[in-house]
């Protein structure tokens, strides 16, 4: 029932945007990211360039988030439709009803090399590519590619704009190579396991309270294991995230004698952080100073 819903409001979607089309001229194309790490690198690269929609709103998590019939006119409207594809929930009864729509669309996740879920409850490819610097670099360069495709005019520009973010996610990387080389522990309690290519990545482990989806709640018992395992490891850190409740990493720092600190997955950000001018690169900084409190580095 769901999927025919979502079918008809496309539909008619696509018959309103083929409307609107014919008697707009523009020279920005327009763009729809899924979530915030995508409209980051559009932003980036593009910058007012092109006219950028994001789905998710501030302060929203898009693991959970349902699409609603703007969306879908939003979408049928665009030019280039990018999305992690595996993130939002809705993607894949979208992406059939889309199929003889005139939008591109640019699903990064069939695109990358992913790793496999570690948890066998919840079996699947892992979706929280962008938390790597270094595949937030691939990444820029398959949305500049599909940019240029859809507006060959301002390639130059594009590519000018993916040249200057990829040096600050080079410089990110080291950043985070050097910050995390001397280390005192190796495991990091997180909320969800959004951390496994940040891990992969710097030689750390996360430990995730919930799944791969932050409502993937975790069992009394593995509950258990998570505070046997801090107390075993001396763990003084167990992390939260902005977007969900902190109660359950409060419940576990309680119990062991823990702090809690903020280690943000970047699904979003809050109306303040917005306000405040906070972005991927300073969220980023931000996760990489907790880290070295709850690894105990130099
Ligand atoms: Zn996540």
């Amino acid at each position: 029932m769901k999927k025919s819903f979502l079918a008809s409001l496309l539909a008619s979607a696509l018959i309103l945007s083929a409307c609107s089309t014919s008697t707009q001229s523009t020279e920005k194309i327009s763009v729809v990211a899924s979530f915030y790490p995508i409209e980051f690198l559009v932003d980036q690269i593009a910058k007012d360039q092109v006219t950028l929609a994001t789905l998710v709103p501030g302060g929203a998590e898009p693991h959970d988030y349902e699409l609603s019939p703007q969306d879908l006119g939003t979408i049928g409207s665009s030019q280039v439709f990018i999305v992690n594809g595996l993130v939002e929930p809705w993607f894949s009864d979208v992406e059939q009803n889309l199929e003889n729509a005139s939008v591109s669309i640019l699903n990064l996740s069939k695109e990358m090399t992913l790793l496999e879920s570690s948890d066998p409850e919840e079996p699947g490819k892992d979706p929280h590519v962008w938390l790597d610097p270094v595949l937030m670099s691939q990444m820029a360069d398959i949305v500049r590619d599909a940019l240029i495709a859809a507006d060959p005019d301002h390639a130059t520009l594009f590519e000018a704009n993916t040249i200057t973010l990829k040096q600050k996610l080079t410089q990110l990387d080291a950043d985070y190579k050097m910050g995390l080389s001397q280390c005192e522990q190796k495991n990091f309690v997180t909320s969800h396991a959004a951390f496994a290519y940040l891990g992969s990545r710097y030689g750390i482990t996360q430990v995730a309270i919930s799944g791969l989806s932050p409502d993937a709640e975790p069992s009394a018992q593995k509950l258990k294991d998570l505070v046997d395992f801090a107390r075993e490891n001396k763990v003084t850190v167990i992390f939260f995230e902005s977007l969900v409740s902190p109660a359950l990493s409060e419940t576990i720092a309680k119990e062991v004698g823990a702090e809690t600190l903020v280690l943000n997955p970047l699904e979003g950000l809050t109306q303040e952080q917005m306000a405040a001018g906070e972005d991927y690169f300073s969220v980023m900084e931000e996760n990489l100073q907790n880290l070295k409190t709850a690894l105990v580095c130099e």
